[in-house]
C-alpha cells in the first residue's frame, strides 16, 4: 500500500484516457501554470510601472490550482512549470508544491518545476528540493546591481544571488533566463554567460515579446539574438547542439566555457510544429498559444460544480483548437496580445 493508493484516480493524475492531441496533431503534454499575477518586482519590459493586479476571488484558489493541473496529469501532461507573477509570493505556494508532487511520487508526472524571479529562493530552495523539485529557472538580466534595480524597478541583484547560491546548495539544478535588451543588457551578456557557465548553470538568452502594454518602447528593446550569436561567434565557438525541448528553445555549446546556451526567438516560427505545451492563467484561463488570443475558461466550469469527466472534455475542446502558429511581429508598436507575460505565466 502506498500514501496513494486511497486517493480517487482523478485525484492521482493517472492517465485513463487518450492523450490530448490537437487538430494540427501535436501531443500535448506539457503544462505551465500561473499561480498568482503579483510579483516583488516591476520588469521593465513586462509590467507597467503601477499594475493593478486582480481581486483574489478572481484568483484561483490552491485547491482550483491542483484539480486543474491533475486534470491535465491525468489527460498526459509529463511536465508542469508553476509561474506567474512571482510563483514564491503566492501564499501557500509550498503546500501546492507537496501536493502536486504526489504526481512524480506516482511516476504520473516526469517534471515538476518552478520559474521564479529568485527573489525568496534562499527561503524556499531546501523546501523545493526536499518537495521532489529537481530544476528551477531564475530569471536574472545583469549581475550589475544599479541596473537591476533599474530594469526590475527597485529590485536587489544580491537577493537573487543568494537565491541562486541556496538552490545549487539544495541540489537543485538552476537555469538562468536573461531577457536581452539592446541599450540594457547586450554589452554584458557574453560576461553574464561567463559567469553563468562558471558557476555550472544553463543560461538562455530570450526576446523580448510584444505582450501587454508597458511604458518602454519594445521596439527600442529588442534585440535580435541572431546579431548576438554573430557577436559571440566574433570570440567564441558555437556548437549546434541536438537538444530540444518542445519550445522555441535552440541551443548551443559554447566551447571555451564549456556551458549551455539556449536562445530563445519567439519572433521566428520555427518552432511551432513541434509545440507540445499550454498555459493557463491564474484566474484559469487556457491559452494554447503565447501568442494568439484563443481562451477557455475553465474556472467558469470548474466553479458551475464540473465533474472530472466534464472538466477533461473541456480542456480537451480547448486543446483541440490550439493555433497552427503565433501572430508576433515587433514592428507593430501595438502588443500582440493585450494580456502580460506575467498574467498569462512566462
Ligand atoms: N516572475 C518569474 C520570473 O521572472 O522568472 C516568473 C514569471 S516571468 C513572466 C517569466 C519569464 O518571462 C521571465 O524570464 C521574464 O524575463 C520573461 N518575460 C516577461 N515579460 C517578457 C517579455 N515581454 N518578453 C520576453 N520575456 C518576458
Ligand atoms: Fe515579476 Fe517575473 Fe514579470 Fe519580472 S518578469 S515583473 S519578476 S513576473
Amino acid at each position: 500500500m502506498t500514501p496513494y493508493d486511497d486517493i480517487a484516480p482523478a485525484a492521482q493524475g493517472t492517465p485513463t484516457t487518450a492523450p490530448l492531441i490537437d487538430s494540427f496533431g501535436r501531443t500535448v503534454t506539457y503544462l505551465r501554470l500561473s499561480v498568482t499575477d503579483r510579483c516583488d518586482l516591476r520588469c521593465v519590459y513586462c509590467m507597467a510601472e503601477h499594475m493593478t493586479f486582480l481581486p483574489k476571488a478572481e484568483v484561483l484558489s490552491l485547491e482550483e490550482l491542483d484539480r486543474i493541473a491533475t486534470a491535465f496529469v491525468g489527460l498526459g501532461t509529463r511536465k508542469l512549470r508553476l509561474t506567474g507573477g512571482e510563483p514564491l509570493v503566492r501564499k501557500g505556494m509550498m503546500d501546492l508544491i507537496r501536493s502536486l508532487s504526489r504526481h512524480l511520487a506516482s511516476g504520473a508526472l516526469d517534471e515538476l518545476t518552478l520559474t521564479t524571479n529568485g527573489t525568496r529562493l534562499a527561503e524556499f530552495a531546501p523546501q523545493l528540493a526536499s518537495a521532489g523539485i529537481r530544476r528551477v529557472n531564475v530569471s536574472l538580466d545583469t549581475l550589475k546591481p544599479e541596473l537591476f534595480r533599474t530594469l526590475t524597478r527597485g529590485g536587489q541583484v544580491a537577493k537573487v544571488l543568494d537565491g541562486i547560491a541556496a538552490a545549487k546548495a539544495a541540489g537543485l539544478a538552476v537555469k538562468i533566463n536573461a531577457v536581452a535588451l539592446k541599450h540594457d543588457n547586450a554589452a554584458e551578456l557574453p560576461e553574464l554567460i561567463r559567469w553563468a557557465h562558471g558557476q555550472g548553470h544553463d543560461l538562455t538568452l530570450i526576446e523580448t515579446m510584444p505582450m501587454g502594454e508597458v511604458e518602454a518602447d519594445r521596439t527600442d528593446q529588442y534585440l535580435s539574438l541572431a546579431d548576438v550569436r554573430a557577436e559571440l561567434e566574433s570570440f567564441w565557438t558555437l556548437t549546434d547542439l541536438p537538444f530540444s525541448t518542445g519550445g522555441p528553445a535552440r541551443y548551443v555549446r559554447v566551447e571555451e566555457t564549456g556551458g549551455r546556451l539556449g536562445l530563445i526567438t519567439p519572433l521566428s516560427h520555427n518552432f511551432c510544429e513541434a509545440c507540445n505545451r499550454v498555459r493557463l492563467t491564474c484566474t484559469g484561463t487556457l491559452h494554447t498559444c503565447l501568442g494568439q488570443e484563443d481562451a477557455t475558461d475553465l474556472r467558469a466550469v470548474l466553479r458551475a460544480g464540473a465533474t472530472d469527466a466534464e472538466l477533461a472534455a473541456v480542456i480537451r475542446g480547448g486543446v483541440s483548437v490550439k493555433p497552427k502558429g503565433h501572430d508576433f511581429e515587433i514592428a507593430r508598436r501595438q502588443p500582440a496580445v493585450a494580456r502580460h507575460m506575467s498574467t498569462t505565466g512566462g
